[in-house]
């Protein structure tokens, strides 16, 4: 590690830095001077470890739109004096607030890796301070004088992921995100094993682009869903766009109600956007008669991506205004790595 590094660690809040609240039991964030306390192995570091906090550490769930711009906010205010951010977040999330901040920070050329951890940090067995740790040390890796992350990341256990690419899939386990579309970006053993070859690189000066429209919505279908539900939500006043959860590889019933509430919304202008309910593989519009109007329809195939970054690649691109022909291209392309171009 390059003792010259500096590194901001970011505190948003999170199981890392909650504690017990004597009267009610329930677990409730602390504040940063608290997770200094408890992990006195930040003084060993040989880079320069500075924190700055959210005024109100916030459990993840209470995460929106605004704290993924005071996020951004605080990268870009600080981005010319420090080499890599470490951002503590709530695991449940996490994933969503990696994948807005890696559309917002495009091209950026420094690590920006977020963890949290399943127990508080003054918990004795905690993974907390194992995944600051190797956090920390990611944030701080260099090759020839450049970092060797250059792209927003979650480090959770033994792996470091492309933030965008992430599910948290266990409320349980240590190991509580896979990216099961992509590979790991790092196996954290001994050493950390970095792949290279999937390493981002940026192509242009960073830009911090905070706009998010939140008018969309997520449909997620059901055998024996009925044509009311489907209607009343693709017709809820001022929607832009939808996540269609689907079946298998992008499939749907082919009821011909389901098909002209459908039709119905994208005549309207409605974006509707497919990706699948398994947690693994991708949508093939067209593959089985039960997505093959889907096509014709207008709906966008989501490809391999999680439901968590097409939402959010959704309000970020809505927040753009970008015409209509250009979001449904853009959709179809990766902008951060977080699909196949399809
Ligand atoms: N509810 C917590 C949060 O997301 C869970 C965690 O951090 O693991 O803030």
């Amino acid at each position: 590690m390059n003792s010259k590094q500096n590194i901001l660690l970011i505190y948003t809040g999170g199981t890392i830095g909650m504690m017990e609240d004597p009267e009610s039991g329930s677990l409730v964030p602390f504040d940063f001077a608290q997770l200094r306390v408890h992990v006195p192995e930040l003084r060993r570091f040989d880079c320069q470890i500075e924190a700055v906090s959210f005024d109100k550490p916030i459990d993840s769930s209470d995460v929106n739109i605004e704290s993924w711009e005071r996020m951004a906010q605080m990268i870009e205010v600080n981005y010319d004096h420090y080499d890599g951010f470490v951002i503590l977040h709530g695991t449940d999330t996490m994933a969503f607030s990696a994948a807005a901040l890696s559309f917002m920070l495009q091209n950026v050329a420094k690590p920006v890796i977020f963890t949290g951890s399943q127990l508080p940090i003054g918990q004795i067995r905690t993974d907390g301070k194992e995944n600051l740790i190797t956090a920390i040390e990611i944030a701080s890796d260099t090759e020839n004088g450049v970092p060797i992350v250059q792209e927003v990341c979650v480090v959770f256990q033994s792996k470091l992921f492309r933030g965008n690419r992430t599910h948290k899939y266990s409320t349980e386990n240590f190991d509580a995100f896979e990216s099961a579309n992509f590979p790991a970006l790092a196996e954290i053993g001994i050493h950390i094993q970095y792949r290279h070859d999937l390493l981002l690189k940026p192509n242009g000066p960073l830009t911090i682009r905070k706009a998010f429209d939140d008018n969309i919505g997520v449909l997620k279908i059901f055998p024996g869903i009925s044509n009311s539900y489907v209607e009343g939500v693709l017709s809820i006043p001022g929607m832009k766009a939808f996540v269609l959860e689907t079946f298998g590889s992008g499939n749907g019933p082919t009821d011909s109600w389901f098909l002209d509430a459908l039709r119905s919304a994208t005549s309207r202008g409605i974006i509707i956007l497919n990706v699948t309910q398994c947690n693994k593989g991708m949508v093939e519009q067209g593959r089985y008669e039960t997505s093959g109007a889907f096509e014709e329809i207008g709906i966008i195939s989501g490809g391999d991506m999680t439901t968590e970054a097409a939402l959010v690649k959704l309000m970020y691109l809505l927040g753009l205004n970008y015409n209509p022909v250009d979001l449904k291209r853009i959709l179809l392309e990766s902008i951060s790595g977080e699909r196949m171009s399809g």
